[in-house]
């Protein structure tokens, strides 16, 4: 059996943290796809566009069969056009736990071919949020700790 997998989420920026759970599931998945989800555009901090192109950058550094690509469907729909039967979601706390149970019952509902994988954060790295990132970016502060240095640089360069 192949597993393929999705990872569907903002991304908006990447983090480490994504990283981490990008080449957790790669190392399990036989073909992971990373869904950048653009349901919100005219709110973006960067353009789906861009935040694609910096994935595509970044994975090239990860083992696996990682693919990358834009969606504004439900998950469940990204999930079946790519051909995907497992979820990878990241837990953090208990807040993340509350809403990805919801979510995963709701996906699970609508698509239950398609399982929901829960991969818990690593320590060290799992109170890093892209919201947090762009809140101290646009207050002019450091995120070099919490992004890969392109994304740092490219958030920086604006
Ligand atoms: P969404 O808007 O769908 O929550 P995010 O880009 O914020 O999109 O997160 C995508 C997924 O990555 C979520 O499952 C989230 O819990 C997970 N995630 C985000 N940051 C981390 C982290 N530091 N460690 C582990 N998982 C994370």
């Amino acid at each position: 059996m192949t597993i393929s997998a999705l990872y569907p989420g903002s991304f908006d920026p990447l983090t480490n943290g994504h990283i981490d759970i990008i080449t957790r599931a790669a190392a399990f998945a036989d073909r992971l796809v990373v869904a950048i989800g653009a349901h919100h555009e005219k709110k973006a901090f960067l353009p789906a566009e861009a935040r694609k192109t910096l994935i595509e950058d970044e994975i090239s550094n990860i083992a696996g069969h990682i693919e990358v690509m834009i969606f504004d469907s439900l998950v469940v729909d990204a999930a079946r056009g790519a051909g995907a039967d497992l979820l990878i979601r990241g837990l953090r706390n208990g807040a993340d736990f509350d809403y990805e149970m919801q979510m995963a019952g709701m996906n699970g509902a609508l698509a239950p071919e398609v399982e929901t994988v829960f991969l818990a954060a690593s320590p060290g790295i799992n109170y890093i949020s892209s919201s947090l990132v762009r809140q101290i970016s646009s207050m002019g502060g450091d995120i070099s700790p919490f992004v890969p240095a392109r994304i740092a640089a490219a958030i920086l360069k604006g």
